[in-house]
């Protein structure tokens, strides 16, 4: 019955309502060119709700309950789209083909150099210029009995942003009837390519202010020191002792004031303890005013922990927000930065013939 909905639904055969479970499509708005855009507004069985779209799968919305049960939108973005065409940093979007940085926009790969866009300081950044984030993806709605589902998909071609190989890429979206977006990754090459995707939501469990209260959890007990332009330096360090152990819960403002960077704040790689090998817990985030919970579980061997240093008042989002310092923050479940110039680091290289999967799952729960 539940797909009877959904795909009467996207048919335009019945007029479904938002709050029923299911899958319901609609335009949202044209690029300059004349692109149509796609919203898609997944339902789960308890009223969640996620909406994401054509352009850059990006999560424009996602309502989930507080401890009373009142839904509320807990990320960062823009009502429609001319904001997030305008130009925003990374909200809700999957980044690719390499998220986060690599150094001086430049690798070599079976004894090939290539060159990359340094849209980042000196660096690359989110996979250049025109990132996975900043182009039109297809939409399929899926069959899931996990909950309401939507595959995007996207062919980057040889030499998109410089980077070697035709990849088909695909992030398949699933709000599970038991409180989780999931996103279930997969990429193919044609030839050698790094690859690294994640996905950049901005998330505020309160819905507005800062996020300094908000207390955080990292199943981490090591993370990716940096140098001046965030590039690792190859080691991996010990948290203890410093500002960036989140081995124990507490706010995340606590020790921000210590942290380094211009402006400071977190915007650290952390290696995820056990990670990288199946579903492992990440980090958990706590909300005490709303008790809303989320956790990140993750295939992955590394989360960036983003504290939304760079928000500075400039952006005007939803409902006429503006979005201050560390008015959000991002849990980026990924590979390490730089991974393709780190040869300690685990490996980002995919090859013709090998599937690339990751798997992430960001669980909303409550507490009393
Ligand atoms: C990076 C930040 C960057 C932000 C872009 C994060 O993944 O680590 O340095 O400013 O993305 O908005």
């Amino acid at each position: 019955m539940k797909h009877a909905i959904a795909a009467a639904a996207v048919l335009g055969l019945a007029a479904a309502s938002q709050a029923d479970p299911g899958v319901v499509r609609q335009p949202f708005g044209k690029l300059a060119d004349g692109t149509p855009i796609h919203v898609y507004t997944l339902t789960n069985a308890n009223g969640l709700k996620a909406r994401i779209m054509t352009y850059g799968a990006i999560v424009t919305e996602l309502h989930t309950p507080d401890r009373d049960g009142k839904l509320g939108d807990i990320t960062l973005g823009f009502d429609s789209l001319s904001g997030y065409v305008k130009g925003h940093p990374y909200f809700g979007c999957i980044a690719g083909r390499v998220a986060n940085r690599i150094a001086k926009g430049v690798f070599t790969l079976d004894g090939k150099k290539y060159k990359l866009a340094t849209n980042n300081g000196p660096n690359h950044l989110h996979g250049g210029n025109k990132g996975f984030d900043k182009k039109v993806w297809r939409a399929t709605v899926v069959r899931s009995n996990a909950g309401p589902a939507v595959r995007f998909d996207l062919t980057s071609k040889d030499g998109d942003e410089g980077y070697p190989g035709t990849v088909r890429a695909s992030v398949t979206y699933t709000l599970t009837n038991a409180n989780a977006l999931r996103m279930e990754y997969r990429a193919t090459t044609t030839k050698a390519t790094p690859i690294n995707l994640t996905n950049h939501a901005y998330f505020n469990l309160a819905g507005t202010g800062d996020i300094l209260g908000h207390n955080l959890m990292l199943n981490c007990d090591r993370y990716t020191p940096v140098d001046a332009t965030l590039i690792p330096t190859g080691k991996l360090a010990s948290v203890k002792g410093t500002p960036v152990d989140f081995t124990k819960s507490h706010p995340i403002g606590d020790r921000i004031a210590e942290t380094t960077g211009d402006p400071n704040g977190y915007d650290h790689n952390f290696v995820i303890n056990g990670g990288g090998k199946g579903m492992t817990l990440a980090a958990r985030v706590e909300e005490a005013t709303t008790g809303r919970v989320l956790e990140v579980h993750t295939t992955e061997p590394g989360v960036q922990f983003y504290s939304g240093n760079f928000l500075d008042g400039t952006l005007k989002g939803k409902g006429g927000t503006v979005y201050e310092r560390n008015n959000g923050f991002c849990l980026e479940a990924q590979h390490y930065p730089d991974s393709i110039n780190q040869k300690s680091f685990p490996n980002t290289v995919l090859r013709p013939g090998e599937i690339y999967r990751q798997t992430t799952e960001y669980r909303f729960k409550t507490t009393k």
